[in-house]
């Protein structure tokens, strides 16, 4: 038999969680953000499970959006970091991408360029996360450069992302959104704004476009849920099985280090994940997994290729009992991401985006 591990992806549930990011902003119009793998669920998979629902989708990168078009995938695709080097704009006209503008260099690059049809221009701006964007002074003239380039640039459009959207103090998101919406009356510019957690929990920050990620994978972005958030369905469950069981008496250890002791007569289910899979070698005792859809702790350090539980309270658990590590168990229930994140002081986004190619993905 082969190893038991997997990654089966919902596509059923991601096709509703961008239904939940649209229907919270009705009159915006929402890209799917598909970076890094979508989000480790797999690019070309899941785009063609959204490309009926999604106008548009982003990526972080060139390769992503060859990927894509390699795929057959043809709805408009968006450069959310621009191009990495003046020689990238061939690939991008040829490719019909959407294009984030952020820097100076990018900026000249583009407006020295010869394109057969102009670029459409996603003018980024940093409007407080100091991460990527021109300052907001800068941006009305960075505007007005390429609104003067027709053959080079056009369907302008501004962006920015948020620092704290997911926080439930709103000062610094407030300022944020204030910058950002000045700007665009201004120069009457449609607006890019808010991420999952912005489309999730502060409708005056949806633009002409929003931008949800993390969302449309079933994990919640806020931190304090909400009605909408909790509706969210899990996309990725990792799943695997026991594959051996140690009796241990009272004070015996359990894997590198001997970090968990038995304090009383134990049964401990090992199971094939690792960190060589990508579960985080970080996650403490305690961490929740369901096995046969019923809660363990995991019991001792993550080795590279398996995990320890205790299953002293589960004593019909055995070798192939099944074990989700997050996601929902054969029997519905669910353990989210989210949690599994906190027990490893992490966040969704670094487990999702962790699972390695090892891990074969299931698509249903
Ligand atoms: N927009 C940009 C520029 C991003 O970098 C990201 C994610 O990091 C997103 C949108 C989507 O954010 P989230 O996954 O929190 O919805």
């Amino acid at each position: 038999m082969a190893r038991p591990l997997r990654a089966d992806i919902d596509l059923d549930a991601l096709r509703h969680n961008y239904c939940l990011a649209r229907d919270q902003a009705p009159e915006s119009r929402a890209v799917a953000v598909l970076k890094a793998d979508a989000y480790g669920h797999g690019l070309v998979a899941c785009a063609r499970a959204l490309e009926d629902l999604a106008p548009a989708f982003a990526v972080a990168c060139l390769e992503e959006a060859e990927t894509l078009r390699e795929g057959g995938i043809a709805a408009p695709i968006m450069l959310l970091e621009g191009i990495f080097e003046a020689a990238e704009l061939e690939r991008v006209e040829a490719l019909g991408l959407w294009m984030a503008v952020h820097s100076d260099w990018q900026l000249e690059a583009l407006l020295t360029y010869r394109p057969a049809r102009p670029v459409p221009v996603w003018i980024k701006v940093d409007s407080g996360m100091h991460r990527l964007g021109f300052a907001p002074e800068r941006a009305e003239a960075v505007w007005h450069r390429l609104a003067a380039a027709p053959a080079q640039a056009c369907d302008l459009h501004l962006m920015s992302h948020f620092a704290t959207a997911d926080a439930e103090d709103d000062a610094y998101f407030a300022r944020q959104t204030a910058r950002m919406k000045a700007l665009a009356e201004r120069l009457g510019a449609p607006l890019c704004l808010a991420n999952s957690p912005a489309t999730l929990a502060r409708p005056e920050s949806h633009g002409a476009w929003n931008r949800p990620g993390v969302m449309l994978y079933g994990s919640d972005p806020l931190e304090a849920a909400n009605p909408v958030s909790r509706r969210l369905a899990p996309v990725m469950t990792l799943r695997s099985e026991v594959i051996a069981v140690r009796e241990l008496a009272v004070g015996e250890p359990v894997g590198y280090g001997g970090r968990w002791t038995a304090a009383r007569p134990s049964r401990i289910g090992v199971v094939a994940c690792g960190y060589g899979d990508g579960y985080d070698r970080h996650a403490a005792d305690g961490t929740p997994v369901l096995v046969e859809g019923r809660r363990a702790c995991l019991a001792g350090k993550v080795s590279m290729d398996m995990l320890t539980v205790d299953l002293t309270d589960l004593p019909d658990a055995d070798i192939g009992s099944e074990v989700v590590l997050w996601g929902r168990a054969a029997n519905g229930e669910a353990l989210s991401v989210d949690e599994v994140a906190r027990h490893c002081d992490t966040i969704s986004y670094t487990l999702l985006t962790g699972v390695l190619p090892r891990v074969p993905r299931r698509y249903h």
